[in-house]
C-alpha cells in the first residue's frame, strides 16, 4: 500500500498522493509592458500610456505521477509559456492582436486562450497588474 502524503493543494489527504486529484501547480513569470486603456472615461489615468511590471501565474491541475511525484515538469510550463513571454516583455499591449484593450481581465483571457490547446492542464491563469490588483481567469 502506498504511503500517505500530505496533499500540497488541501493538507493532511486519506488518498495517496498519485490518487489525489486536487493537485494544482502554479509557475509565475513576470514581464515589463505599456499599455493604455482606450475605452476609459476622458481624464481617466489609465487612458494614458502607462507601465506595469506585470506577474503571470499559470495554474495547472491534474494527477500526480506515481513514478515522477509531480503533475508535470515546471520546465515543461516555461518553455510553453516562452512564446507569449516574448510577444508581451517590453511591449506595447495594445499592439498585439486581440490585446487592443489590454485590461487584466483582457489580458488573463487572452493568455488562457493561448495556452489551453498546449496545456489542457490549464486551470486558472492569475494576472497581476500592480502588487495589490489583478484578475483570475478560471476559462470560457
Ligand atoms: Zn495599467
Amino acid at each position: 500500500m502506498a504511503k500517505l502524503l500530505e496533499c500540497p493543494s488541501h493538507g493532511p489527504c486519506r488518498a495517496p498522493i498519485d490518487e489525489c486529484k486536487s493537485v494544482e501547480l502554479f509557475k509565475e513569470f513576470t514581464f515589463e509592458a505599456a499599455h493604455r486603456l482606450p475605452h476609459v472615461p476622458a481624464g481617466h489615468k489609465c487612458g494614458r500610456l502607462h507601465g506595469h511590471s506585470f506577474r503571470v501565474a499559470i495554474h495547472i491541475q491534474g494527477n500526480v505521477d506515481p513514478h515522477t511525484g509531480w503533475v508535470r515538469d515546471f520546465a515543461e510550463i516555461k518553455a510553453i509559456f516562452k512564446p507569449l513571454y516574448e510577444q508581451l516583455d517590453h511591449n506595447y499591449l495594445n499592439d498585439i492582436p486581440g490585446l487592443e484593450n489590454p485590461t487584466s481581465e483582457v489580458l488573463a483571457r487572452w493568455i488562457w486562450q493561448q495556452l489551453k490547446p498546449l496545456l489542457p492542464e490549464l486551470s486558472r491563469v492569475r494576472v497581476h497588474e500592480t502588487c495589490t490588483s489583478g484578475c483570475e481567469y478560471r476559462g470560457d
